[in-house]
């Protein structure tokens, strides 16, 4: 009897694991076809400064809306993405796609002064990421200060010194280099020497609990004050509450970002947004 549990549990296991296994495969396929067919979109959310309440950029997040499966979160499809090999690919055309509408929104007059755009750390070790930034840059008549690569913790994980080589000769040619989820990887702190960082964004987990959380407070106060002690921008994710702006402007956070602000938007409804507030300039 018990050895027949075991071979159901087993069997039960097994089976459990190829659907995992085919629901990947059949994501990365049709992630394929959505790249290929431009079925892929980017939406925009804005950075705001503390306490200006000034836009000073939009962070480009991809979108994804599948026929049969409807709105893919990023969550899901990226790491199948980083596990096929596709995300240099698909990193590729976002960082073009965010550069031309970059492009385009200055040429409409439309006041976005920065793009930011996430790139894995995968990318780093099949493509020359600067060289492409670069090669963007001039064909749309941007300049390097204009962009900033968003990268985790994880980038430094491992031995390799490409990604460190890029991020250095992306940091010198101007382009900005952010830290994401800054507080929820690895090694924190020491790779804040062996980066060229200019800006860290607090994850948005310290930011959350806020103004119930005394720990959360301690450590978004003391990340916020390691970044200015190194001269870098602080960023807050995922802020929500207005109680939550007023803390961190308190602690010292240059720009915040999150639903209390704005959503991620498609373009037109970006434009909309900025040319709402221009309009009404205390917004
Ligand atoms: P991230 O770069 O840390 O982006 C922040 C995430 O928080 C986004 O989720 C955004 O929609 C969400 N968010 C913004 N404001 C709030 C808020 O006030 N509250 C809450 N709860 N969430 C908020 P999203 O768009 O689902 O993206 C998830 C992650 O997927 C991103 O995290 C990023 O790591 C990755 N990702 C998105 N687009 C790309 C891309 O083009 N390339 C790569 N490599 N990764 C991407
Ligand atoms: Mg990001
Ligand atoms: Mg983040
Ligand atoms: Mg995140």
């Amino acid at each position: 009897e018990a050895k027949r549990a075991g071979r159901d549990c087993a069997r039960y296991f097994l089976n459990t694991m190829n659907q995992a296994l085919d629901q990947r495969l059949e994501i990365e396929t049709a992630l394929r076809h959505a790249l290929a067919c431009n079925a892929l979109q980017l939406h925009y959310q804005p950075k705001l400064s503390l306490p200006e309440n000034q836009l000073v950029g939009v962070e480009a997040l991809l979108r994804w809306k599948d026929e049969q499966r409807g709105w893919i979160p990023p969550d899901r499809f990226i790491p199948v993405a980083e596990e096929s090999g596709l995300i240099g690919a698909l990193d590729a055309w976002v960082m073009e796609q965010a550069c031309a509408q970059l492009a385009r929104w200055r040429a409409e007059g439309v006041d976005v002064p920065s793009m930011s755009v996430n790139v894995s750390p995968l990318r780093f070790h099949q493509d020359d990421v600067a060289a492409h930034a670069s090669s963007l840059l001039v064909r749309h008549g941007l300049s390097a200060g204009d962009l900033t690569l968003e990268v985790t913790e994880r980038v430094m994980l491992d031995d390799d010194s490409r990604p460190r080589e890029q991020l250095q000769k992306l940091h010198a040619m101007g382009v900005g280099v952010s830290v994401d989820d800054f507080g929820t990887g690895y090694s924190s702190l020491s790779y804040l020497k062996r980066l060229p960082v200019t800006e860290i964004k607090l994850d948005k987990s310290f930011v959350r609990d806020l103004e119930l959380d005394q720990d959360d407070r301690a450590l978004a106060s003391a990340v916020i004050g390691i970044g200015r002690a190194l001269g870098m921008t602080v960023v807050a994710e995922g802020v929500e509450t207005d109680g939550q702006r007023q803390l961190l402007q308190h602690m010292g956070c240059d720009v915040a970002q999150g639903y209390f602000f704005a959503r991620p938007q498609a373009a037109p409804d970006l434009v909309a947004w900025v040319t709402a507030r221009r309009a009404q300039p205390t917004g």
